[in-house]
């Protein structure tokens, strides 16, 4: 069986965006696992700090376990998502106490997010991450640029974002954090935008973002390494696909399928409805959206 590292190079090398789901909640680990069996595809299964703190996923350890009882190894892998150095809160966190705990439970690849400290605090950050990671055979994601949404607050008005390129990663930056941090993937800044989670602001619908493809190509030839685009909910789906074929390798996907499951719930009050929600959704996503029904022959054979 291929490695995640080696199911990302494949990724990369056929110009194809695997998708990252994430859990807030633990009943969408099942249905997001049977519509990615179902499709054929290969998907990462996901969770991110945020989601037990502030959603329902209770803790690593939980999402682990439900994983367990569903798992498809052919067809998907555990990722930890998103573990800030300083979190959406500003409040510092203990990372690699978490890092460790992911480790210890067999999640096969994890990400160490130190895109809000200085440029040389996230090298450090994410060199200690990857110290003990690389120990462990595992690959780790890490973030450069500012891919807002997560903070409280309102985000700037989408297109003035977009055309000041403020907060996008920086190419001669990016070449010199990879080699000096040893992350095997890098989350990217090009237009793309996280689904709001603070509160009263989770259920809006996401602004339709584009990604600055030009910007992409000069950081995938710069960095030579898988790169990730976080706030795949609500991208215009041919600015995705074309992403993924110029070295966008991994496509987190968090607000789309919560959204599903949560309206679900609320008007139809059972979580096996809800579940049924998340199915569809993941399913359209894989079919419809990406149009990588059927991709998993290719990426993971
Ligand atoms: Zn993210």
């Amino acid at each position: 069986m291929l490695t995640v590292a080696e199911i990302m190079q494949n990724a990369r090398r056929a110009g194809v965006g695997i998708p990252a789901f994430n859990i807030p909640y633990l009943p969408m680990v099942q249905p997001v696992i049977q519509a990615v069996a179902d499709q054929d595809s290969f998907a990462l299964v996901e969770v991110a700090r945020l989601e037990w703190v502030k959603f329902e996923s209770r803790s690593p350890a939980a999402v682990a376990e439900e994983f367990a009882r569903w798992d498809q190894p052919r067809h998907v892998r555990l990722h930890l998502d998103h573990i800030p150095v300083i979190d959406e809160d500003q409040q510092a966190v203990d990372f690699l106490a978490i890092i460790r705990e992911a480790l210890a439970l067999g999640y096969k690849s994890v990400m160490v997010d130190g895109s809000r400290l200085s440029l040389e605090d996230n090298i450090q950050a994410t060199r200690q991450v990857a110290e003990l990671a690389h120990a462990a055979g595992v690959p780790v994601e890490a973030e450069l640029g500012a891919v807002l949404g997560h903070e409280a607050g309102p985000v700037p008005p989408y297109e003035e974002l977009f055309a000041s390129g403020r907060g996008f990663t920086n190419v001669a930056e990016a070449k010199c954090f990879v080699q000096e941090s040893g992350c095997d993937w890098l989350s990217v800044a090009i237009g793309n935008i996280h689904g709001a989670i603070a509160a009263g602001q989770r259920d809006l619908k996401k602004v339709e973002a584009r990604v600055n493809l030009e910007r992409l190509e000069q950081l995938s030839e710069a960095t030579g390494v898988p790169l990730v685009l976080h706030g795949g909910s609500g991208i215009r789906a041919d600015s995705v696909r074309e992403a993924t074929r110029r070295g966008i390798a991994k496509v987190n996907v968090g607000t789309e399928i919560r959204q599903a499951y949560e309206v679900a719930l609320k008007k139809a009050g059972s979580v096996p409805e809800a579940q049924q929600a998340v199915y569809e959704r993941t399913g359209w996503l894989l079919r419809d959206y990406f149009a990588i029904a059927g991709i998993r022959a290719k990426v993971a054979p």
